[in-house]
């Protein structure tokens, strides 16, 4: 039976796939087919990493220092009893058998199966007990990558294949980069959650905030993800497949018109230069970057350097990885956003106490606590700076005794480097984001001490509308055209203006065409945004006249009833300035 689901469409477009319900492992595992012979040393391979992983947990319970807590045997135990379980470490034999597939694969639909079961456990002490399986699982998996098997026989394509997850992590996103599913769902989420700006920079259609789809949608279920309307049709029949690949091809075909828009210069009617630049989140990402002609990186979120791994990346390993953005971008200028983790984006080896995390240790707070990682990442980027044109951005100021101990522990790496007769541009710039309301309000206090500001929309608006912006139950209020969002944007635009400090917006809202008036009209000539959406909001800013707009923008920003705001903005939207 066919049945349409509503969410939030993140990214547009449309895909057409048959479904794969998400795990963890999935994303890291490797799925292949195996040559019939190579079945049975499979099998001993899979059973080995088993073994392997039995003897580290008796190793760990015979070593047990003589201060650590009692609990600790206990949960050793817990994992040695699960491993041991056939459904764990029999099971996966079956499935390489059956399905011919490598260990990795076999194990991680296992690990999902059983996980379900959990899932569906009423008592919520044995339903907790999936956290454990899944940590075992993930040993084996880990020893299982250590030790690669025969070659396959042929790789499983994922081009058709759509992800469904009840959740995902800015961390799963990125591992999401290796893979080529066609596109993907998730029941939790926001519209302006790490999890989704990371699905927009992967252009893969997808829809989130489903609420149920993960337990209504079964393995291999036709779907269609309409990114754009955000909707998700399960098994749809064929009038409705034929519909949607007509969608699919007249939406390709607008890409494709769009490129030619690639190599023209984003110049307003009336002749004002409008700076589009790339946001990336890896030095992988820069060639994308580059191919859109984007005017330079306007927010390198490093933190994704920081996710994934158990340890910290230390100065060398960033340093090769801020000069490789530098160097990659020839000349032009790459902004490289400090360490901003905390709130959605948890890393390992950070304690996730936090009892609220977006209000919590995130970003430059954290860094602040720990000033040896701040340190370590600042001499990384000052080193890098010999190489390209970088400049600093700091995340989440909220006060100015914050700036001043940065600025502090700047000049403290800064002198180090000296020392060590390190060189490194000493006229590199440092900006502040504006992304916390009290920032924005004291803007003019910041842009004195800074050489230039960007504003957050995503945390502006968050904490602005005390909307967690990864909380679907709430994403419906989450408003970038709310007057008190506005006006903040606009407040802080005068301040550059008035004191001369360049300012550029780095959130979703510089990416999203239909603002893109709004924004002109305000006076932003600095726009970045994933490089994926550079070429429609070139076509905007080639299609507006910014001295006809910004009186009706002027007479918006007064307008305070929403539907007012809306109904002005579609006609700043539609009004013809060709
Ligand atoms: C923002 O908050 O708008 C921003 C650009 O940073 P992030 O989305 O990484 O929090
Ligand atoms: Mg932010």
């Amino acid at each position: 039976m066919t049945l349409a689901l509503h969410g939030i469409g993140v990214s547009g477009g449309y895909a057409i796939g048959r479904a794969q319900l998400y795990s963890h492992a999935r994303l890291e595992a490797p799925h292949y087919v195996l040559r019939p012979e190579h079945i049975e040393s499979e099998i001993a391979r899979f059973t080995a990493a088993v073994e392997s992983v039995h003897a580290e947990l008796l190793a760990l319970q015979t070593h047990i220092p003589g201060g650590a807590p009692t609990e600790l045997s206990a949960f050793i135990e817990v994992h040695a009893l699960i491993l041991s379980d056939s459904m764990l470490s029999q099971a996966p034999k079956k499935r390489i058998r059956e399905e011919a597939c490598n260990a990795e694969w076999a194990l991680a639909q296992q690990t999902e199966a059983l996980i379900a079961q959990f899932e569906s456990i009423e008592d919520e002490y044995l339903r907790e007990r999936r956290h454990d399986v899944r940590q075992v699982a993930d040993k084996v998996l880990k020893s299982l990558m250590g030790h690669p098997g025969h070659a396959p026989l042929k790789s499983v394509a994922e081009g058709e294949s759509i992800l469904i997850a009840h959740d995902l992590s800015p961390s799963d996103m990125v591992l999401f980069k290796r893979h080529t599913f066609a596109g993907f769902i998730t029941d939790l989420g926001g519209a302006t959650s790490h999890t989704a700006i990371l699905a927009r920079s992967l252009n893969l259609p997808s829809v989130m905030a489903l609420h149920n789809a993960r337990s209504l949608i079964r393995e291999n279920d036709w779907l269609i993800v309409d990114g754009v309307a955000g909707i998700v049709i399960v098994a749809p029949d064929n009038a409705i497949l034929d519909e949607y690949r007509l969608r699919q091809n007249q939406w390709l075909l607008e890409q494709k018109k769009l490129r030619r828009l690639k190599t023209s210069p984003s110049i307003t009617l009336d002749g004002a230069h409008i700076s589009l630049q790339g946001n990336i989140d890896l030095p992988s990402d820069v060639p994308q970057a580059l191919g859109e002609n984007v005017d330079g990186i306007g927010l390198f979120r490093s933190e994704f350097l920081f996710l994934n791994r158990d340890d910290l990346p230390g100065e060398e390993e960033q340093f090769e990885a801020y000069r490789a953005v530098a160097e990659g971008m020839r000349g032009r200028p790459v902004i490289i956003r400090t360490l901003d983790v905390g709130a959605d984006k948890s890393v390992r080896w950070m304690a996730d106490t936090s009892v609220n995390p977006a209000l919590g240790l995130r970003a430059i707070r954290l860094c602040l606590a720990e000033p040896q990682i701040f340190i370590t990442q600042i001499r990384a980027l000052y080193r890098a700076s010999h190489y390209g044109k970088i400049k600093i951005l700091l995340p989440m100021l909220a006060s100015l005794s914050e700036l001043d101990q940065a600025l502090t522990l700047i000049a403290t790496a800064r002198g180090s480097l000296r020392i060590e007769n390190i060189p490194f541009d000493a006229e590199i710039e440092i900006g502040g984001m504006i992304e916390v309301p009290a920032a924005a309000l004291a803007a003019e206090w910041f842009a004195r001490k800074l050489d230039f500001l960007s504003i957050g929309t995503n945390d502006l608006i968050q904490y602005t509308l005390a909307i967690d912006r990864t909380d679907d139950a709430v994403a419906h209020l989450y408003d970038p055209l709310h007057p008190a969002v506005l006006g903040l944007i606009d407040h802080t635009l005068r301040v550059g203006q008035k004191m001369g400090k360049p300012v550029s917006i780095c959130g979703e809202m510089a990416g999203d065409p239909r603002l893109t008036r709004l924004l002109l009209g305000m006076g932003l000539t600095t726009f970045s945004m994933h490089p994926a959406h550079i070429l429609s909001v070139k076509q905007q800013v080639m299609r507006s006249h910014v001295g006809e707009l910004a009186p009706q923008v002027r007479k918006l920003l007064r307008a305070g009833r929403p539907e007012r705001i809306q109904e002005m903005l579609e006609r700043l939207n539609n009004s013809n300035t060709e």
